[in-house]
């Protein structure tokens, strides 16, 4: 057995036998007599038409699966592979440069991409990899190539691959794929987009993986990002037990996610989701999130060589807000900067990338990225109800910039005539300082969000990516706790909503202290929802009030952890 490890992109495990895709590639071009001119345009167009055939199929498969927006994919490339556009360069290029259908096409598809690129709007520029796409599609009909290597799937099975383009992704039997892992790639990779949406397991950024791979099994397991090489009698054993219990918790989840998070003594808690991407959405709705707490728009800007434009952020965001309407997405906006560095926003080494140019900081040179994404934000809210937070809020002066930048984007909306809708502004209290000063700006706000992720680093001066420090990285840590109190103090004061996005919200002992110090919105992964809801419904208010007073008098961690994991399961015995 031979074990590596990836990024997790789809969770669920999934062991069988492996099949490789290869990516298809270029057929081969001839160079032809002008009296073959005609016969190859006739080529061409019989081709192209067999192209856009295949994908209107693919489009209409995928869309019957219950996909409609990825189904929309393939839809428009259809009619780029009927686009005459394409067909009249691609014509010009045989009568010109005596070249075959399949260099043709191949070239046309070329210049097409590059003048898109050209253009100066990113959304055309982005267009470009899909006419590419298509053109390569429609040489290879005309050369009469099958799509390579693609597994015909006659059992349930891996799909291994260095990438995979969406179309091959979808033209994959679903009933027989049993996951996908990818050497390269990332979570937010189209495969792993899909396969969230398909919910298969995918593990993603596999390096090694296609050197390692032996004709025996594959197993993966895509919570962890465990990629397992002919896995051993004891591995299987442990997989089939991971895969049993999140088949039975999801089961048990989905059933009860209709059921309110409100405590015995009706105080009702508002359970709001996390998350990363648009397609999360559907499963967190599922899960009975009210809303989002939290979209790590990080995602949308990670993988790509370009920043995404406005119109592709309105259109990833309406998408979530469309998925949750009536409730609201809170959208956050990037938090990058120190140790998330994003190659086309090169920024200066810094000897402490945690205390420096980070987030909303990143204003003070770069305001664009922010009005985008607010523009974006703002004509999101048509379609439901939005909130636009900024990361590591430090004081007042902070909160000035995030309202001022609202004001700008608004502004320029209204100017271009563009359809928009207001949104609500917070911050997220990720810094003490910004807590304590709290009285002086959250009056202006509509709404703050503690997350606790990064308050407990900076509270405890503890870096939150350092196993070496585990003893300090538990939430549950009285000196957090008096910091969430006051926070939860000043909001009341100034009558402004208080939600909490870190990790802390979904372990279910840290969301009752959380409920106990009077916390009401709770915002985490979909996965932690079902928990979370179970323990709420198990206690009484008035009883996880009384341990988190005593809980601010507490020596450590572990002494309030001790406290709520006894109520967890509604063993109060009141
Ligand atoms: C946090 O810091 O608690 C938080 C939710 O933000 P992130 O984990 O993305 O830094
Ligand atoms: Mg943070």
């Amino acid at each position: 057995m031979q074990r590596l490890s990836g990024t997790p992109a789809s969770s669920g495990v999934a062991r069988g036998p492996w099949a490789r895709v290869e990516a298809p590639h270029e057929p081969e071009t001839r160079t032809i007599a002008p009296a073959q001119a005609e016969a190859e345009r006739v080529r061409l167009t019989a081709a192209a038409e067999r192209a856009a055939a295949e994908l209107e199929a693919i489009g209409e498969r995928v869309a019957a699966e219950g996909h409609p927006e990825e189904g929309a994919i393939f839809e428009a490339q259809a009619q780029m592979a009927r686009d005459p556009a394409l067909a009249a360069l691609a014509e010009q290029v045989i009568d010109e440069r005596h070249v075959d259908a399949v260099g043709a096409v191949l070239e046309a598809g070329r210049e097409l991409a590059q003048q898109l690129r050209e253009v100066g709007d990113e959304l055309l520029a982005a267009r470009a990899a899909d006419v590419a796409d298509v053109a390569l599609r429609i040489a290879r009909r005309a050369a009469g190539v099958p799509d390579p290597g693609l597994p015909r799937l006659d059992h349930p099975t891996i799909i291994v691959a260095e990438d995979l383009p969406p179309s091959v992704t979808a033209t994959l039997r679903r009933d027989r794929l049993l996951g996908f892992a990818l050497e390269s790639g990332s979570a937010t990779a189209h495969a792993a987009i899909l396969a969230r949406a398909y919910g298969i397991p995918a593990v993603v950024g596999v390096q090694g993986l296609l050197a390692a791979l032996t004709p025996g099994d594959l197993a993966i397991d895509g919570s962890t990002g465990d990629v397992f090489v002919e896995p051993d009698a004891a591995t299987v054993a442990e997989l089939e037990r991971r895969a049993e219990q999140s088949r039975r918790a999801d089961v048990q989840a989905r059933s009860e996610a209709s059921l309110p998070a409100t405590t015995r003594d009706g105080i009702e808690i508002t359970l709001l989701a996390n998350i990363g991407t648009p397609e999360e959405a559907a499963r967190a709705v599922a899960l009975g999130a009210q809303g989002v707490g939290l979209f790590r728009t990080e995602f949308l800007f990670m993988e790509r060589p370009t920043e995404p434009t406005e119109d592709e952020q309105a259109a990833a965001y309406r998408e979530a807000v469309e998925a949750f309407s009536p409730y609201p997405v809170t959208i956050r906006l990037l938090d990058v900067g120190g140790d998330k560095p994003i190659p086309y926003l090169p920024m200066a080494p810094e000897a402490n990338p945690f205390l420096g140019v980070r987030a909303l900081r990143l204003a003070a040179t770069r305001p664009g990225i922010f009005l985008a994404q607010l523009r974006a934000a703002m004509r999101a809210a048509v379609a439901g109800p939005v909130k636009v937070m900024a990361p590591m809020v430090a004081d007042a002066g902070d909160a000035a910039t995030l309202l001022s930048l609202a004001e700008e984007a608004r502004a320029e909306l209204q100017a271009r005539g563009e359809p928009f809708a207001p949104v609500g502004l917070g911050v997220m209290l990720e810094i003490p300082g910004a807590i304590l000063v709290g009285d002086s700006y959250f009056a202006r706000l509509a709404f703050a969000s503690l997350g606790t992720n990064d308050l407990l680093q900076y509270t405890l001066a503890v870096d939150r990516g350092n196993p070496d420090l585990a003893r300090y990285q538990d939430s549950l840590h009285p000196a957090l706790l008096r910091l969430v109190r006051e926070a939860v103090e000043r909001a009341d004061r100034a009558g402004i909503e208080l939600s909490v996005c870190g990790e802390m919200a979904g372990d279910a002992a840290a969301a009752l202290a959380l409920v106990g110090i009077g916390i009401r919105k709770l915002s985490m992964a979909a996965g932690s929802l079902a928990a979370v809801r179970r323990a709420v419904r198990g206690v009484d208010e008035s009883r996880v009030r009384e341990e988190a007073l005593a809980a601010l008098g507490d020596a450590s961690a572990a002494a309030v952890r001790a406290r709520f994991q006894a109520l967890v399961g509604g063993r109060d015995g009141g």
